[in-house]
């Protein structure tokens, strides 16, 4: 099985058209998308701009890769830079069969393998809240403003998001409720990166990731788990992937000037990554991987 990953493409044009292009040659059984593959537009219009663009831009890009390589199934899940009428408009395609949203509940089979989406990140400074979650119960909140979508009103609304992310369910609280795999071979897709890796870092601050999601990946380990959100990451570690345990993490992040995405072959008794256009991965060469005679906590 051959998976096409990409992640946080931000509505970029020339991304969209490379990921188009790369799934045309490349032709993966599935090409998934990690999420923030909008523009960020006018927080106070999500509607008439993230929207409009997932129903226009994001819908034609989908359907020119339907049409490059018809055997391709597309799967996503939301990011953090997402609004929640977003994901809503998201559902419209996927009720059209152009894409699959990975839900976290019920792990939908590519293949052999199943997959569970995670759309939610600990707090940062942006704005929309939507997708975000206290990363542990009484994490300290530092950041400024905050707005979701109230979704009975049809329109953004101001919160005060320490009070708002208080009162719900943490990452941890939220990950603990993810049913158990039904098999040993499934891939987590979470927008989010573990804390303290090679995966996770930005530019004077350091590691940003996940404290929740890195207990997750060693308590449940899954084959593979797929990450974006700190795009600068690879750029600055020298390295798109690590172990965790038994679980491969990997997160291509992105780049301004070009589409970065991994290619992950599947075969029975190893696992090839392919980086395409990722900053950091020396050379860009294939790295094989053995496989694990069985999966399972490590
Ligand atoms: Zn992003």
């Amino acid at each position: 099985m051959r998976v096409l990953f990409a992640t946080d493409l931000h509505g970029l044009p020339r991304h969209l058209q490379e990921l188009a292009d790369w799934a045309g040659v490349y032709r993966p059984n599935l090409l998934l998308v990690g999420g923030d593959a909008l523009p960020d537009g006018d927080v106070a219009d999500p509607v008439g701009t993230q929207v409009r663009f997932l129903l226009t831009e994001m819908r034609r890009h989908f359907e020119v890769i339907k049409d490059r390589s018809p055997d391709s199934n597309i799967a996503t899940i939301v990011g953090n830079h997402d609004w929640l009428c977003t994901y809503d408009a998201m559902i419209d395609l996927e009720r059209d069969g152009l894409l699959q949203i990975l839900p976290s509940d019920n792990a939908p089979l590519f293949g052999e393998y199943s997959f569970v989406g995670y759309s939610y990140t600990p707090p940062c400074p942006y704005a929309v809240k939507d997708f975000e979650r206290l990363d542990f119960p009484g994490q300290p909140y530092l950041f400024d403003g905050g707005v979701i979508w109230d979704r009975q009103r049809g329109r953004p609304v101001p919160v005060n998001a320490a009070v708002y992310l208080g009162a719900a369910p943490s990452l941890q609280e939220d990950l603990a409720r993810v049913p158990v795999a039904a098999s040993l071979d499934w891939i987590l897709v979470s927008h989010a990166p573990p804390f303290e890796t090679d995966l996770d870092i930005l530019p004077e601050i350091g590691h940003v990731g996940s404290r929740s999601i890195k207990d997750f990946i060693l308590q449940r380990q899954p084959l593979l788990s797929l990450h974006g959100h700190i795009h600068e990451s690879p750029g600055l570690s020298g390295r798109f992937w690590q172990r965790l345990g038994r679980t491969i993490a990997v997160n291509p992040g992105q780049r301004d000037d070009g589409l970065a995405a991994v290619l992950i072959d599947l075969a029975e008794e190893s696992i090839t990554l392919t980086p395409l256009g990722i900053a950091g991965a020396s050379g860009g060469s294939p790295v094989t991987l053995a496989r694990p005679a069985a999966w399972g906590p490590a």
